[in-house]
């Protein structure tokens, strides 16, 4: 039997680091600056200047950056924020962490991604902004979406959170909106050995006002001077630490998902399996390889016998499940058609292309004996 192809197996990124993270986690222990420090504060540095970005505020993971930066903005009660439906739950509870209400909006129905019809079929006049989900690891039309943010009056935020290194239009994620919110959580394209998060941004007074509220709303450079409703959200040395040591990878580990992505696509039956399409004017950093299938649940069932690791983002859209389904006023049909086909397929920098084929073989197998 050959070994299993596992959906996510992040063993070689972490050897990648392991000696550089255990030498520097060596000289945090010693200094005993475990929360901020010079390690987060030259962790975002390297993030902004990555990004192209004039700062970087590292946070505690990607929900608080989203739900910090609405709050910064000063969106909160009586105001929407349109959002797609088939994101992680995560854009949406920050909406209504942040005491505000999402405005469900439809998607591309091949790239499932925002465009500037489903944003304006949303829009309400309470609405104040659009958070564009960089889904699957690409950018939507940003040139057409901040267009469009534009004429309507929004603020345009970025949940870039499966897109760390994308680009469109030669600017990278994060660097198009007024804020761009990363969660480092392991499994994303930059993984933190935890919770981790940060937002991107060249505005000054966003920044300084995420700064206060990731730490209890204290007036920067004061220890009791709480002046805003903040939190606990700051970003710890440890992390920093292995951030700064990945991100030196990120662009070699990118490319490498591009590679793999090109095969899935030269080799994948489209009859059969049909990958999400590529957003053209971008270039995507495929945090996921996403094929559609009829029949999903069998089919991932014959993949798992046959020693293949799979999985769903998502099955469900965010404006059915249960804390949201009020806020929803009508069908959504392209996403709700992507959450009965979308499966996600073995992808991380280190897939062998020997085990990419194995995976190509199976899908092709599989899913080409199910009735379409
Ligand atoms: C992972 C993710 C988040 C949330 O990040 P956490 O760090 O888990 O809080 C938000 N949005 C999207 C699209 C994500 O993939």
């Amino acid at each position: 039997m050959p070994t299993r192809v596992p959906f996510l197996d992040l063993t070689a990124v972490t050897e990648a680091v392991r000696a550089q993270v255990e030498a520097r986690w060596s000289e945090v222990l010693r200094s005993a600056a475990f929360i901020g420090g010079a390690a987060v504060e030259a962790f975002e540095r390297e993030l902004a200047a990555y990004c192209g970005t004039a700062e970087a505020v590292g946070m505690a993971n990607g929900t608080d950056a989203l739900h910090l930066t609405l709050r910064a903005l000063d969106i909160g009660p009586g105001d929407t924020v349109v959002v797609p439906a088939n994101t992680f739950v995560a854009t949406v509870e920050a909406i209504v962490l942040a005491g505000a209400a999402p405005r469900f909006a439809d998607v591309d129905p091949e790239t499932l991604l925002l465009t500037p019809e489903t944003v304006a079929a949303a829009v309400l006049p309470s609405t104040k902004a659009v958070i564009a989900v960089h889904l699957y690891g690409q950018m939507p039309d940003m040139v057409a979406l901040s267009a469009c943010a534009d004429a309507l009056g929004l603020l345009l935020v970025e949940d870039a959170a499966q897109a760390q290194g994308a680009t469109y239009a030669g600017r990278r994620a994060g660097a198009y909106a007024v804020a761009g919110c990363f969660s480092f959580y392991p499994g994303k394209n930059l993984g933190a050995f935890g919770d981790a998060g940060a937002v991107v941004t060249s505005d000054p007074r966003l920044a300084a006002t995420l700064r206060s509220m990731r730490d209890h709303g204290r007036a920067l450079g004061t220890h009791y001077e709480h002046v805003v409703l903040g939190t606990n959200s700051r970003l710890d040395a440890l992390q920093a630490v292995v951030l700064r040591a990945k991100l030196a990878h990120l662009d070699e580990w990118n490319a490498s998902r591009v590679g793999l992505m090109a095969q899935y696509r030269d080799r994948l039956d489209p009859g059969r399996a049909r990958l999400v399409a590529d957003q053209p004017g971008g270039q995507g950093v495929h945090h996921l390889a996403v094929a559609r299938v009829a029949d999903r649940e069998r089919v991932r069932s014959e993949l798992d016998a046959r020693g293949i690791g799979t999985g769903v983002h998502y099955p469900v859209p965010c404006h059915v499940m249960p804390p949201y389904r009020d806020y929803a006023d009508g069908p959504l049909p392209a996403a709700e058609q992507a959450a009965t086909e979308v499966l996600s397929l073995p992808m991380y920098p280190h897939l062998e292309p020997a085990a990419l084929l194995r995976v190509v073989a199976a899908v092709n197998e599989v899913a080409g004996r199910l009735p379409r």
